[in-house]
């Protein structure tokens, strides 16, 4: 899944003209330059985690906040090519750490940028969720609904795991068409229901618009999930 969504970024990428490059994303303050140098530091930053699974020698996915915040402001100056080079020679490194990892470390446990100790096979995950969202974020034509239905359950697991975790959106139900009703908190009383499909209801959740869904109740606004 991480494979494929590195190709369908890497496809929306090449659609784009270097021009293009400067305009803007679905994120706030980032171009479509900040977002590709992002998505290839964050391959680098998980090369790092992948050789401290394989040495057990410490190395963080990045120094700092303000280092990671500092490389994405540096990246965006990169020209273009370089920009596209960047990404492609990340992806290449990355997939080769994959391929080589001995069996046994796949389960050394390694800490995400978030702080989290996860197991070294997580990579595959955090990398898959970068590449699809990013790529809808690249706003240049891929939508949620390309997104595998595996990665969009997984990523609505992930989004509605860290609410419980940060005790946020009390109150809200996400009814996706044809499956159980899920009660983020199933203590609290149901103020809000957001109803669609499952690629209306992951975007509404992951904070990218609310088109093609039903948001009955209090809650406009998703809570931020990362
Ligand atoms: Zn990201």
């Amino acid at each position: 899944m991480a494979r494929r969504g590195t190709a369908y970024f890497a496809q929306k990428l090449a659609e784009l003209t270097d021009a293009e490059l400067s305009g803007p994303t679905l994120l706030a303050g980032w171009s479509r330059r900040h977002l590709v140098a992002h998505v290839g530091y964050n391959a680098a930053a998980l090369c790092r985690l992948m050789d401290w699974a394989a040495t057990g020698q410490e190395t963080p996915m990045y120094e700092s906040t303000e280092q990671r915040g500092r490389e994405i402001e540096e990246g965006a100056t990169l020209s273009a090519a370089a920009l596209r080079n960047l990404f492609d020679h990340t992806v290449a490194r990355l997939d080769q750490k994959w391929r080589h990892l001995p069996e046994a470390a796949w389960s050394a446990e390694v800490r995400t940028a978030q702080g989290r100790v996860v197991p070294a096979s997580e990579t595959c995950w955090l990398r898959t969720r970068e590449v699809w969202i990013h790529a809808v974020d690249l706003d240049n034509g891929a939508r949620f609904g390309d997104l595998p239905d595996p990665v969009l359950e997984s990523l609505l697991d992930d989004i509605v795991g860290m609410w419980r975790k940060k005790e946020l959106a009390l109150g809200l139900v996400l009814q996706v068409v044809g499956r159980p009703m899920v009660a983020v908190h199933d203590d609290s009383s149901p103020q809000t229901t957001v109803t669609g499909d499952l690629a209306g209801v992951v975007r509404w959740a992951a904070g990218r618009g609310d088109i093609g869904i039903d948001v009955v109740g209090a809650v406009t606004e998703p809570p931020r999930w990362l």
